[in-house]
């Protein structure tokens, strides 16, 4: 049966291939490129059907004016639901009551787990971040939130050192250097993609959540977006080195654009990816529904052989 593996990636959308604003067009990204078959990941290269990817431009506006935001831009790819016209705005970065509630009702990972399928969340999150949300001073971002409210518990330390987990920056470096953080190992990019493929193998759905892509876009600093770039793309190469292509599916998508665009140092209205990497006739019947955002969970669903992933019930 497929697996999925969301490779969620904050803050990224399609711009012109402008070297003075566009890291895109700017970094070496051979594996990136070499499933786009010589194209960057730019506005002009989709929608593209590639042998081993298919690359279409979903829009992340949804129809409410103002720049979208991390909240409701990812509570719409987990529900289905058009978030920011339900609660009346784009929210951000991190969910407030209204979103919470939308989260809490229903999700992906609950429909997945519901249909007695298997998901989880690969991100390990450090001993001060469980700290900080019990004590109140930091609130869940929309992806730990849902997987949180599935049931799921966010993996810890411990599921780090034992391999079960990554941390945010997939190799470990940015932990290792984390003050008062405990020990962890650090993998060559390759070899965390490798990683990365072997979890996603354990699970029917899982999710990784790479936000230093919008903080770099926040940071509008050329250089250092690049090597996040390139950093990402040699974890790329590693993890489709180590994925069944014949039978799995990585969907890289995004809530906004942001790091598209250097020039400006808040979030854009640019259309997201939607990079679908595996068998083709799955990407084809998949990309037949992506138009935005809110078309995401029910392309995973489809794409699990879930039933009743139509519309969302509170829709
Ligand atoms: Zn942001």
């Amino acid at each position: 049966m497929t697996k999925i593996l969301v490779l969620f990636l904050d803050g990224v959308g399609l711009a012109g291939p402008d070297p003075l604003r566009n890291p895109f067009s700017v970094a070496e990204m051979p594996a990136l490129r070499g499933l786009l078959e010589g194209h960057s990941l730019v506005a002009d290269a989709a929608p593209l059907d590639a042998q081993e990817a298919t690359l279409l431009a979903l829009d992340a506006n949804l129809g409410v004016p103002g720049a979208p935001q991390s909240a409701s831009g990812q509570a719409a790819l987990l529900t289905g639901i058009n978030v920011p016209a339900r609660i009346g705005e784009h929210y951000g970065p991190k969910p407030n009551p209204a979103i919470q509630s939308i989260l809490e009702q229903d999700n992906v990972f609950m429909r997945v787990l519901r249909a007695g399928r298997t998901a989880a969340l690969l991100n390990a999150y450090p001993p001060g971040y469980f700290a900080s949300i019990t004590s109140g001073r930091r609130l869940y971002s929309a992806i730990p939130f849902a997987a949180n409210a599935a049931g799921l518990p966010l993996m810890t330390a411990e599921d780090l050192q034992a391999g079960r987990a990554l941390s945010v920056d997939f190799t470990g470096e940015g932990w290792a250097t984390q003050k008062g953080f405990p020990p962890a190992p650090v993998y060559r990019p390759a070899q965390a993609g490798e990683i990365l493929a072997r979890l996603a193998a354990g699970y029917d759905m899982s999710w990784f959540d790479f936000w230093p892509s919008d903080y770099a876009g926040h940071k509008q600093n050329m250089a250092q977006a690049c090597s996040l770039l390139e950093r990402f793309d040699a974890v790329l190469a590693g993890l489709l080195d180590a994925w069944n292509l014949q039978q799995d599916l990585i969907a890289i998508t995004s809530d906004h654009g942001n790091l598209e665009d250097l020039s400006r140092r808040n979030h854009t209205r640019n259309p997201v990816p939607g990079l679908l990497i595996g068998p083709r006739e799955l990407r084809e019947e998949l990309a037949r529904c992506l138009v935005d955002i809110t078309d995401f969970t029910r392309a995973i669903l489809d794409a699990l052989g879930i039933e009743g992933s139509g519309e969302p019930e509170s829709e």
